[in-house]
């Protein structure tokens, strides 16, 4: 229904704006009818003509470019209120049923397994958006220090192996040579987890990941991230590192999340000089996503 009305308001500020462009050139072309003999007069007309043109583009553009940031802050209040909301009705119900029921020792066990893994999604999602907050505060610089990559990455892969529950060879890592960048331990495990969690997240039930490190022209390493899951399209293969923006239709929006992910993954390549990208065949055909970092001299 919001979709719908913020359509309208788009369709309708864009026809406004085409709308008011006909009549100020239909003005001018009655001021050329008047004034074709006086030339100054002319080439004025021509110069407010241009400005006025100029001014309903810009302003159109926008008008149109704040509803798309509304419409985006909109989905971003709905998945983050969804996912702080969500693990804490389960933790609620869980206390509930214990503090009113008598329940075994293993039953018992077992909801205190699940509240805590609920605790921990509801901390993870803070954490994300706090972490947003900082990356994008250019007041908070990076805490750069010597890193040895592998064993970073093998941090993260064994953290999303624990946390999704996922045998070694569902989740494969191949170390490429030693390689040490300079770099912020903290951010870079962000963006890694990030990355392996995400090509979890969207394999659905078959997961098959293969994470790999590899030099790039000796100036860089490449820690690349596989899966054979749902697959990106073309489209929005750009899209998906803006902030809040989620793939709509496919896997995207009926997975949790938030949609901040990927604009952690690349704000940091960006603040340690490297890249991000991703790659994929299409919709159902599987994704690569690239972290490109430069090698500590
Ligand atoms: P979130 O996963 O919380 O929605 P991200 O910023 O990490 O946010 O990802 C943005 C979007 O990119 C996701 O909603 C999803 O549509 C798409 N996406 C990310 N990683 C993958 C992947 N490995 N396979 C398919 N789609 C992905």
């Amino acid at each position: 229904m919001v979709d719908v009305s913020r359509r309208k308001s788009v369709a309708l500020f864009i026809a406004l704006g085409g709308g008011l462009i006909s009549v100020i050139f239909l003005l001018y072309v009655g001021w050329v009818l008047f004034q074709w003999r006086s030339g100054w007069l002319l080439a004025l007309g021509l110069l407010l003509l241009l400005t006025l043109i100029g001014g309903v583009i810009v302003n159109t553009f926008f008008l149109v470019r704040e509803i798309r940031r509304n419409e985006q802050q909109d989905a971003f209040i709905n998945a983050v209120t969804h996912e702080l909301k969500t693990p804490v009705a389960s933790i609620r119900l869980y206390l509930q049923t214990l503090q009113t029921r008598a329940i075994d020792e293993d039953k018992r066990k077992d909801f205190y397994g699940v509240m805590l893994a609920d605790s921990d999604r509801l901390l993870e999602t803070i954490e994300q958006v706090l972490r947003t907050g900082r990356i994008g505060s250019r007041s908070r610089r990076p805490n750069f220090v010597p890193i040895d990559l592998n064993g970073v990455v093998e941090e993260c892969v064994d953290r999303t192996r624990a946390l999704y529950h996922i045998a070694a060879d569902a989740l494969f890592f191949r170390a490429g040579p030693e390689v040490t960048i300079r770099a912020d331990a903290d951010e870079v495990r962000a963006a890694l987890s990030n990355l392996i969690d995400n090509a979890v997240k969207y394999s659905g039930n078959d997961v098959r990941v293969t994470v790999e490190t590899a030099p790039v022209n000796g100036n860089y390493v490449a820690v690349r991230v596989r899966d054979r899951g749902a697959g990106i399209p073309r489209t929005e293969l750009k899209q998906i590192f803006k902030r809040f923006h989620r793939v709509p239709g496919t896997g995207g929006t009926r997975i949790p999340g938030t949609g901040l992910g990927l604009f952690i993954v690349r704000s940091v390549a960006k603040r340690h000089g490297g890249r991000a990208w991703a790659e994929s065949e299409g919709v159902g055909r599987g994704s690569t996503f690239v972290l490109q970092l430069p090698i500590a001299r």
